[in-house]
């Protein structure tokens, strides 16, 4: 690892120019930490690095409020962040700005057949237990995942077409399905992407003469959006969940050759290079 930061180092002396600014947009799960251990590897020697060269980088995740506070102590995330896939924006520890709330979620999930509902099994119904079982959580963290602004999530047991039938439900009422690693949701309208370009026109919207650039990691389908908007994109594999189609679909992305946590460090370091390459396709 030790490379790999003096490699970012030195990469980002030769790439920061005065008056251009980065922001890295990433997602957590399956990117910065793995799912196995949550073990974050060298996040922080990366953070440190991309701090000093002023750059910032922004929580795109399904975690809660709650969850990303919790989090705090190793990821030491402390500015304007994106949580419930979307749903939360997050400028400050009193300002939040939420897409749709979680009771007008589960009042239309409880309007789905029966047929459909008893392939799902909901976060907030769960007990704290049951979801320390599903996500190998310690018991403050599992209760903080199950408390939820602006989403629901849940796990999937259904066909094909029991999901085409949720998805048609969804649509009706103004609501999307997304797919992360382990979970689905359900979110408003606004994922990822939208809620990034809405956070990001608040931050550097109004500067005169603001030149910046978007980098994006992800490993999921839930990331998807995200990583379009993105000026330059990192897959973070991920051999516990399907990835065909962010690969078939992002073609000038970089597929990082190491899972979470190594990953992140290895696709920023490629991302920082001068003369950057996708390895896709
Ligand atoms: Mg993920």
């Amino acid at each position: 690892m030790p490379n790999v930061l003096e490699n970012i180092s030195s990469n980002l002396e030769v790439l920061r120019s005065p008056g251009h600014e980065i922001i890295i947009l990433s997602d957590i799960d399956g990117t910065i930490m793995s799912h196995n251990d949550y073990d974050t590897g060298c996040f922080m020697d990366t953070m440190d690095i991309l701090k000093y060269h002023n750059i910032v980088v922004i929580p795109v995740t399904s975690k809660t409020l709650l969850e990303l506070e919790m989090s705090q102590s190793i990821l030491k995330f402390h500015g304007p962040s994106i949580a419930e896939n979307g749903g939360v924006i997050s400028i400050s520890d009193h300002a939040h700005d939420i897409d749709c709330h979680h009771e007008t979620i589960i009042k239309v999930l409880s309007e789905l057949p029966k047929s459909v509902l008893s392939e799902m099994k909901c976060l907030s119904k769960l007990s704290i237990r049951e979801i320390q079982e599903i996500t190998n959580l310690p018991y403050a963290q599992a209760e903080s995942a199950r408390t939820r602004l602006a989403s629901e999530t849940f796990t999937w047991t259904g066909t094909v077409d029991c999901e085409k039938r949720l998805i048609l439900h969804l649509r009706e009422h103004n609501l999307r399905l997304v797919k992360g690693g382990r979970f689905y949701h359900v979110i408003g309208l606004r994922d990822k992407a939208h809620a990034s370009k809405k956070l990001i026109e608040f931050m550097y919207g109004k500067k005169p003469n603001s030149s910046f650039e978007v980098w994006a990691l992800g490993d999921a389908e839930n990331d998807f959006s995200l990583l379009k908007l993105a000026d330059k994109r990192a897959i973070i594999k991920n051999t516990k969940i399907d990835q065909s189609y962010l690969v078939e679909n992002l073609k000038s992305a970089y597929f990082s050759k190491q899972e979470a946590p190594f990953g992140w460090a290895e696709s920023i370091e490629k991302l920082t290079q001068k003369k950057w390459e996708t390895n896709i396709g």
